[in-house]
């Protein structure tokens, strides 16, 4: 039985992604590539093994051996962010976060977090999400100046609203995230401080951020971003009441039965991540990062917040090249660079066409891109936006950069 001979719709599609990944130039800041160990644990037989529960307490016989991938996994999750508590069932980001809100909040309690235009998430209180739904939800956004946090705008909103919970945390924010700043303005109007790491998780393991589980109540992240694991969700915290009620409302609250195939990619994710090689990796992220915005800079373009802390440069398209972030979206799209549309600070274009695109190193800094590629991405960018040359030209050269690196990490 395999694939091949079972299923040929499913694995020539399986066929022409895995295509598409290696002849793209992958921008996508939430993306990444795995190790061919994460993927092979991910495809493993542990897909067949149902363990609702946690080790060594659970609700089905045969446990044995997951007991020990998840310990494993528990284990080395305490030891790469130093933290007490950790769970590493959520099915995914957000997951995550709802069991974080479940643990800790009422329905109807007030919270504080970024607006998703601004660069926040959906389970930040966005109103179609459970978090803008099921709480009252407030936002901050940013300054309109420096383009970054104005951490005295949000204590003052905090001081008015009076949240049982603060958010912080982005998935389009290129700068650092100030956690001691968000941890005196929760103390002084008495909110739980959560701070969701699921862009910069990888970076914060390297110790090339601020680590926000010495400073917040409980911290969130995907495994599948800066961290390079499987699709996933983890929770951490050094509070054991709120590990407590964070394990009852990860299960059998809001999930049932943990993938316990994804928990060991997790595990092998982070046995990498503790390796040096993983912060020579996440050293050279951040270089790239500053190399792309450098030189779109020097194009003309306006970057966010003028520069770059991370592995995410935000371009302002429409200030310079004046198309709309998805009409960049797409014709980039056409020269094989793939990236998304992105709302920039006090956006005048709606939320669906965008001013701006978001554009992440982590990808091709794992298929081994240095800062003179990501010099020439910015210039094939540029030439594509302003129609300098024709497009099948631009994607001949950007598939020449690709073709002979490797897909299978
Ligand atoms: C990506 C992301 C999530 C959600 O992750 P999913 O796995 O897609 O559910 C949550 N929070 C932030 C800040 C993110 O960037």
């Amino acid at each position: 039985m395999d694939l091949y001979h079972d299923d040929i719709e499913i694995y020539k599609i399986i066929s022409k992604e895995k295509h598409r990944q290696k002849y793209n130039v992958e921008l996508i800041a939430s993306e990444n590539f795995v190790s061919k160990a994460v993927m092979q644990a991910v495809g493993s037989v542990l897909t067949n093994k149902y363990a609702e529960g946690y080790p060594n307490k659970r609700y089905y016989g045969g446990c044995k051996y997951v007991d020990q991938v998840e310990s494993l996994a528990i284990e080395r999750l305490k030891k790469l962010f130093n933290v007490k508590f950790v769970n590493v069932q959520p099915h995914s980001g957000s997951q995550a976060n709802m069991a974080v809100y479940r643990a800790l909040l009422n329905h109807g309690d007030v919270i504080l977090g970024m607006d998703l235009n601004a660069g926040g998430h959906l389970t930040h209180g966005y109103k179609l999400s459970f978090s803008g739904q099921d709480y009252k939800a407030y936002s901050y956004g940013l300054n309109s100046e420096t383009e970054m946090l104005d951490y005295e705008e949000i204590r003052q909103l905090a001081l008015k609203i009076k949240p049982k919970m603060i958010v912080a945390g982005a998935s389009a924010y290129p700068r650092k995230i100030d956690f001691k700043k968000f941890r005196k303005i929760a103390d002084e109007v008495g909110a739980y401080l959560f701070v969701d790491m699921a862009h910069i998780a990888g970076l914060v393991a390297a110790g090339l951020h601020q680590n926000p589980c010495d400073w917040a109540d409980v911290v969130s992240s995907t495994t599948h971003k800066t961290l390079r694991g499987p699709r996933g969700g983890i929770i951490l915290t050094n509070n054991e009441d709120i590990a407590k009620k964070i394990n009852k409302a990860v299960f059998p609250c809001s999930q049932g039965g943990p993938l316990m195939h994804i928990i060991a990619g997790k595990a092998v994710c982070f046995k990498e991540a503790l390796c040096d090689e993983f912060k020579i990796y996440q050293q050279q992220v951040i270089k790239n990062a500053q190399a792309l915005a450098n030189q779109l800079m020097k194009l003309g373009y306006h970057v966010i917040s003028n520069g770059t802390d991370n592995h995410i440069v935000l371009v302002d398209v429409y200030k310079t090249s004046n198309i709309s972030g998805k009409q960049a979206e797409q014709l980039l799209e056409k020269v094989n660079i793939t990236c998304n549309k992105n709302a920039v600070v006090n956006d005048t274009l709606p939320p669906m066409v965008s001013s701006g695109i978001r554009l992440g190193t982590p990808a091709m800094t794992t298929r081994g891109f240095k800062e003179k590629d990501f010099i020439k991405v910015a210039n094939l960018i540029d030439e594509t936006l302003k129609n300098k040359r024709l497009l099948k030209d631009i994607k001949k050269d950007v598939v020449d950069m690709v073709k002979d690196l490797d897909l299978i990490m």
